[in-house]
């Protein structure tokens, strides 16, 4: 494992396999990367630059996301001649991984080189019964939420679809490669990933383009096969893309509330200023609508003495009550420079309760990782040659096309 080196940034282009671009970050390899692919184009690639035939790209597709295997030449029901042709105008690249840190709690938190200069982080963390990746989507984040270490990174770019299904291929090999686990109980399992949160760095809806053909690679039977239910993608309530979203992808959604108010929420999520709490419930409940949805998961950071009062709760039973929904509370986890303290365990439980009296379901997140700094909130990466584009007032206003790419 390397060190990740400084310098300056780069900014990809949209990948064309059809015109022969050159992938992100690529300098001299103009082989077009095959990891996340959506099935469809992984046909098209096969047919029109190979001559082959459909189920080619499911044979390779079994092997790069099912037995992980990232060499054609491993490939052995492809003919020796249909590999050594692969080999020419594609590659199966993934990103490497700089360091690995395990907590004490079995969360293990890796750092991912993407590039010459910028690193970002994914997550695991198994409970008993699944073992979710909580994967990132930017390197940064340009949301500029007042509570959030990412914030603090400022953006650098966006993840590539390569970049973001990449984080799942590795972390699966990695799993695999530890073996089983022993539980508490005594007894063995494999450490396995049933679900994929995308709660990591970056706000995964202004990475639209790239975010949606990797859920289809996680949700495809010949990819993850994750069902929609356990694949989720968190927002901080970018209004359109949820509109768009709706017609075009079935995730689980989970929306980043954490204020029952447009005043405190202007000051904390300040993606509010634009899209105001009205105007994200009614897409939210659009989201369900449209998806045959069950339920969204709004999170909420618990911040000592800013939004935890049993008010605030009646405010928020107020806005969700008799609503699709339930919430999620996050006690606040700390990170070097930050003025917010976590509200004390009590006030959590109070908040619970009073939102569990008006009819609103409400569940405390379990603080995992946090001795790795790999707990909510916490991921920081590294972020190289920011700009600093970001929404809130602290660093000046955003341009909309920067920030809802
Ligand atoms: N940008 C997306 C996903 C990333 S964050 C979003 O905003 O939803 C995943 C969750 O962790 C979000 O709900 C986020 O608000 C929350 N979070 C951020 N910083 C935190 C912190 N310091 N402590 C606890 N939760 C935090």
């Amino acid at each position: 494992m390397q060190s990740v080196r400084g310098g300056g940034g780069v900014t990809p282009a949209p990948v064309d396999f059809r015109r022969g671009e050159v992938a992100p970050g690529a300098v001299t390899d103009d082989r077009v990367n095959l990891l996340g692919l959506p099935r469809a184009e992984l046909e098209a690639f096969v047919a029109e630059r190979l001559g082959a035939k459909p189920f080619r790209a499911r044979q390779l597709m079994k092997w790069i996301y099912r037995r992980g295997v990232a060499e054609f030449g491993s490939m052995t029901d492809l003919a020796q001649d249909f590999r050594a042709q692969l080999a020419g105008v594609a590659k199966i690249s993934v990103p490497e991984i700089v360091t690995a840190q395990h907590s004490s709690d079995g969360t293990i938190k890796w750092m991912l080189r993407m590039d010459e200069v910028q690193g970002i982080e994914t997550v695991y963390i198994p409970e008993p019964d699944r073992g979710t990746l909580c994967i990132s989507s930017q390197v940064g984040c340009a949301m500029d939420c007042a509570f959030c270490a990412t914030a603090q990174q400022g953006f650098n770019r966006n993840l590539s679809v390569a970049e973001i299904v990449g984080q799942v291929w590795l972390a699966h090999r990695e799993l695999a490669a530890m073996g089983l686990e022993t539980r508490t109980d005594g007894g063995t399992h494999g450490r396995r990933i049933t679900n994929i949160v995308m709660m990591g760095m970056g706000e995964p809806l202004a990475n639209y383009r790239n975010v949606v053909p990797a859920t289809r690679i996680f949700m495809d039977d010949l990819g993850y096969d994750l069902s929609r239910r356990r694949v989720t993608l968190s927002t901080s309530g970018l209004v359109p893309q949820i509109y768009k979203l709706a017609g075009e992808c079935n995730v689980a959604l989970a929306v980043s509330l954490h204020a029952p108010n447009d005043e405190l929420r202007n000051e904390l999520v300040p993606i509010n200023r634009r899209h105001p709490i009205a105007e994200l419930l009614a897409a939210c409940w659009h989201y369900l609508d449209e998806q045959n949805g069950r339920s969204i998961t709004f999170e909420y950071v618990m911040l000592d003495g800013v939004n935890d009062t049993p008010d605030h709760a009646r405010q928020l039973a107020r806005l969700l009550r008799g609503r699709p929904a339930k919430l999620n509370l996050i006690p606040f986890n700390i990170f070097p420079g930050t003025k917010y303290r976590r509200s004390p365990a009590a006030v959590i439980l109070r908040f619970r309760d009073v939102l569990n009296e008006n009819g609103v379901i409400a569940t405390i997140r379990r603080t995992r990782g946090d001795d790795i700094d790999a707990a909510c909130g916490q991921l920081a990466g590294q972020v190289t040659d920011r700009t600093l584009v970001r929404l809130g007032s602290r660093h000046g206003s955003a341009r909309r096309s920067e920030v809802e790419a």
